[in-house]
């Protein structure tokens, strides 16, 4: 018989386990130093199974007791918290050259960071220089690594298969497989800005919400969709390849065969170009052409918010001033292109120039994938 995948699989007794470990460890997580008795209200849980649940993530060297809080009355309770480099994570960041990569602790905290001193390479030599940063960073990682998580340009599905990525001379590479047959090591592979869209979600406060749009402007425009938490992929993992979708009809070639896509005009070279093409001063020119590319992403991105009701946007830009004139450019003409309450409430924020959130992000989704644990 071959069970139908939408009736819900019946739980053992080791995965209700399991779960109830999980959930335990994600309030700790949370950071707000719980005692086990918030763990059994939160989860309704009973005392007794809390503790044993406790008992085996102290014994895992996941969590440790903090100290005492204050009493409500009685005993006062003893506070949890998390062992913040019980385990690491490698995280690597394809996206640009030279690659790089950092070690990661279970609160994010990117701790020992590595570059490839190899020039740009393509195909089989960026899969070799993918590993040697691999291997490096895995001696450098201070706890036992719980996974390898890699973001890269391009289209990814969800076992890891790069299906396309140009910049890196990738088509069906199974980057998973690959990376995992020689460490031996769980691998999880994200496309560079939803990990970007992930972070923007997984390090935020409450009040920030969960849904957002990461932007990425670099050698080309790319989108991570994140809605309630959850990370959206499509039906073909091609989510969020808003730098595809045609601005102008009349507009230039395109690498992927069209003409006018977003990538055209809105992307780090065809700001640069552009600016060369006028005749001003530099600043001026730079300052025009960003403020075009900041119009041709407002045209392509105003349905998409005005679908979703999306409130936040995370612009992640390459370009030196740090995209601000870009981030105005968009938000003033997103702003005339949506219902007058929902622009009201758009809020559009510029990543720092750290480069980390694409590591931070995809270390975000490794560990929720490997641990079933976010840290908000
Ligand atoms: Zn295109």
């Amino acid at each position: 018989m071959v069970l139908d995948p939408f009736v819900p699989r019946v739980a053992t007794a080791q995965d209700t386990r399991q779960q109830n470990l999980t959930a335990a460890l994600q309030i700790v997580f949370r950071g707000s130093a719980p005692s086990r008795a918030d763990i059994a209200r939160l989860t309704g849980l009973t005392r007794p199974t809390v503790s044993s649940l406790v008992a085996e993530l102290i014994e895992d060297g996941l969590v440790v007791e903090l100290g005492t809080g204050t009493s409500a009355g009685g005993k006062p309770p003893t506070i949890l918290g998390i062992v913040p480099g019980a385990r690491s994570i490698v995280t690597l960041d394809l996206s640009r050259q030279p690659l790089r990569g950092a070690v990661a602790d279970l609160t994010g905290a990117l701790t020992h960071h590595a570059t490839h001193a190899g020039g740009p390479a393509l195909g089989a030599a960026a899969v070799d220089q993918l590993l040697d940063l691999v291997d490096e960073l895995v001696v450098l990682a201070p706890s036992p690594v719980i996974g390898v998580a890699i973001a890269t340009p391009g289209l990814v599905d969800t076992d890891g298969t790069v299906l396309e990525a140009s910049n890196l001379g990738w088509h069906g590479l199974a980057l998973a497989d690959r990376v995992g047959e020689a460490t031996g090591l769980p691998v999880f592979v994200a496309n560079d800005a939803d990990a970007a869209a992930f972070a923007c979600i997984a390090t935020a406060p409450d009040e920030d919400g969960r849904d957002v749009v990461a932007l990425r402007i670099g050698q080309g425009v790319g989108a991570g969709v994140v809605l309630d938490g959850v990370l959206r992929h499509g039906a073909a993992s091609a989510a969020g390849e808003l730098g595809h979708v045609v601005v102008d009809v009349e507009g230039a070639a395109c690498a992927c065969g069209n003409a006018g896509c977003l990538e055209t005009v809105a992307s780090v070279p065809a700001i640069l170009r552009a600016a060369r093409g006028r005749s001003a001063t530099p600043e001026a020119a730079l300052a025009r052409a960003t403020a075009d590319a900041g119009e041709a992403l407002a045209r392509a991105l105003a349905p998409v918010v005005g679908l979703l009701d999306v409130e936040r946007i995370v612009l992640d830009c390459e370009l030196e001033q740090g995209g601000a004139d870009l981030a105005a450019a968009l938000g003033t003409e997103l702003r005339r292109r949506l219902l007058p309450a929902v622009a009201r409430r758009i809020r559009i924020d510029v990543a720092g120039q750290d480069d980390e959130l694409v590591l931070t992000g995809v270390a975000a989704i490794a560990l929720r994938a490997s641990m079933g644990v976010m840290w908000r």
